[in-house]
């Protein structure tokens, strides 16, 4: 152990740090948050008990899920955190003052996080038994543990909330389509199938139609990429609010849609096409720049569920039908086999 008296100085560089009042108090008092108006006098007995440890540039002070007994205090220099071995990103950064270890020091647990030196840097390192006479010691020491602890405690929360609303985030973003904004095929897969059972136990209609824009090759060859592109969102924009509320539009992908339109049959189902025909025959596109854009038209083909359909077997025959509608020449829709397609195509 390597120690001297307070009033003592001059660390013998042959010896390492030595730990001397200066090297806590006063003119780091300010920075030294464990000791802020801590009397040194009250505790310089039990300091003699600690090791002055010198950290080179990235050396590590602590490993994950190890047995630890020593509370570190950052004398000077700056510590990273990291939860991970590959220490790419580091969750704190400790400066002198900071403790670290005090986790485990005061519940025995293992520790969390992984500890290196960002810069040379000395520690103190007080061991258990040690942390616990400074905290009977000293009402200061204690009460600076506590502030530090509540401070820890608070940023953990705030990571948790921010942790959580990352998720929400990322969850949101995996079943929306980057460009139009809408639900896209990932929501739709996973949302079908237990729209189709839930019309099927409770014995409602269920239809879906599959949309598909005309000629979009053409346009986008015409009109470039970015028109295609606003183009698509226009589509999506006139879905959403042209269908009832309870519909629900996806983007299947490309440039296919695809609308749940549960408690419809086919017949309301048509309805709900020809209108969306009409909408958008009658809606003015964006404009692209100052280059206007003409309308497109779109083939949508409809299938309504039958008993015990699975929905996969639902979305084939409303792509069937819309293969049709593109068969039987675009701007049209077609209802699927099996549904109510006595009533013929709508053009
Ligand atoms: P059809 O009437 O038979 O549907 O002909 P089409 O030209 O619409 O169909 P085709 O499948 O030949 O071409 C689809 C085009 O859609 C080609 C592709 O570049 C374009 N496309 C797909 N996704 C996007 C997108 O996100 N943005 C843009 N601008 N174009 C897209
Ligand atoms: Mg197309
Ligand atoms: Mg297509």
């Amino acid at each position: 152990m390597e120690r001297t008296q307070p009033g003592q100085s001059e660390p013998s560089p042959a010896k390492g740090p030595m730990l001397t009042p200066e090297l806590i108090t006063p003119d780091n008092s300010g920075k030294l948050h464990v000791f802020r108006n801590v009397a040194l006098e009250s505790i310089w007995g039990l300091l003699e008990h600690c090791q002055l440890r010198s950290l080179m540039l990235d050396e590590p002070l602590m490993e994950k899920n190890q047995d630890n007994r020593h509370l570190y205090v950052v004398l000077q220099g700056e510590l990273k955190v990291f939860l991970d071995a590959e220490f790419i990103q580091a969750v704190a950064t400790l400066s002198a003052g900071q403790t670290v270890g005090e986790l485990s020091v005061i519940d025995g647990s293992i520790t969390s996080a992984y500890v290196k030196a960002l810069e040379p840097s000395i520690v103190l390192r007080i061991d258990q038994d040690t942390f616990w006479r400074m905290v009977r010691a000293s009402h200061e020491f204690c009460a600076n543990i506590m502030v530090m602890l509540s401070a820890r405690m608070r940023s953990n929360n705030y990571s948790l909330v921010e942790g959580n609303r990352l998720q929400g985030k990322y969850q949101l973003e995996a079943i929306t389509d980057g460009l139009t904004g809408i639900n896209n095929r990932a929501w739709l897969n996973k949302k079908l199938p237990s729209l189709v059972s839930r019309a099927e136990r409770d014995h409602h209609p269920l239809s879906l139609f599959m949309l598909d824009v005309d000629h979009f090759k053409r346009f986008n060859d015409r009109y470039g990429h970015a028109a295609g592109d606003t183009v698509l969102k226009f589509v999506a924009q006139v879905l959403s609010s042209n269908v009832r509320p309870l519909d629900m539009t996806a983007r299947y992908g490309g440039e296919e849609f695809c609308v749940i339109l549960p408690y419809t049959n086919s017949s309301g189902a048509r309805l709900a096409a020809e209108r969306l025909l009409k909408v958008l025959a009658e809606t003015a596109m964006p404009e692209e720049g100052s280059e206007s854009l003409p309308n497109i038209t779109v083939s949508i083909g409809v299938a309504s569920i039958q008993e015990g359909e699975h929905w996969e077997t639902l979305i084939k025959r409303a792509d069937d039908a819309l293969y049709m509608a593109k068969k039987n020449g675009r701007n049209r829709i077609e209802m699927a086999e099996g549904g109510n397609a006595a009533q013929g195509p709508v053009h």
